[in-house]
């Protein structure tokens, strides 16, 4: 059978995008791409510097000026692949508390998705990729032969984040949880550059009261009728 080259795949913080995402590629095996690492990368790597995340210049100065690189997973401990900024391994540290709060106000400065589009495109053009993230069907990949938009309720997405945080051993609040994940759809649907958005020719997918199994049938049963 021939799959689709380029798969995009969008959709709201914990809507189960990317477990979906690695899922696909692993049958296809396709390269897995979750967009948001990179955004996460930065914003950590700003926070380390002790710099503002309102400091929209010198925010998009580090952007342009440093390489995320994106690696097969080096350590077997739940990880899909390995994030290194700068030669250094930020894998679980772009996870924290701390990056979830900022990683909204980073990744809305233009500049600073100018500079991370680009590296995604590249990516995307070598095919043979499943590509997750706020943009991709929109913005990064418009070309791309099936676009999903994972979608589920705020509150649904909340309580799958919060039993992840749980299950790593974090001291968590559900309220906190449902709070911050508000405050991140509001920002990242409403800023000016590449808002998250289903693109026209996206298929949507509501995931609340679904199993992964089922949503994963389901998108396989789109890419196989898109033959
Ligand atoms: O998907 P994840 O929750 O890891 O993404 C973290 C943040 O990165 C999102 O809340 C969003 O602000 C940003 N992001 C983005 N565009 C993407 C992927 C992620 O703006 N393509």
């Amino acid at each position: 059978m021939k799959w689709p080259e380029v798969i995009a795949i969008d959709g709201p913080a914990a809507s189960g995008k990317s477990t979906l995402a690695k899922k696909i590629a692993d049958r296809l095996g396709y390269l897995f791409f979750d967009t948001g690492v990179m955004y996460r990368a930065i914003t950590w790597l700003v926070l380390a510097r002790g710099i503002a995340p309102e400091d929209e210049l010198q925010v998009t100065r580090l952007a342009e000026r440093t390489l995320i690189e994106v690696r097969p997973a080096s350590i077997p401990d739940g990880r899909a692949c390995d994030i290194l900024i700068e030669g250094q391994d930020v894998t679980w540290e772009i996870r924290q508390p701390e990056v979830d709060a900022n990683v909204s106000v980073v990744s809305a400065y233009p500049g600073v998705r100018q500079a991370l589009t680009m590296q995604q495109r590249r990516i995307g053009a070598r095919g043979r990729v499943v590509m997750v993230g706020r943009d991709i069907g929109t913005v990064v990949l418009p070309e791309a032969e099936v676009k999903i938009y994972l979608d589920a309720s705020v509150e649904e997405r909340a309580r799958r984040r919060y039993k992840e945080m749980e299950a790593r051993g974090e001291v968590v609040d559900y309220d906190e949880i449902l709070a911050a994940m508000r405050r991140r759809d509001e920002i990242d649907s409403t800023r000016k550059v590449a808002p998250l958005r289903p693109a026209e020719d996206a298929v949507t997918i509501d995931s609340d009261g679904k199993t992964l199994d089922q949503v994963f049938e389901e998108v396989m049963c789109i890419l196989a009728s898109r033959n």
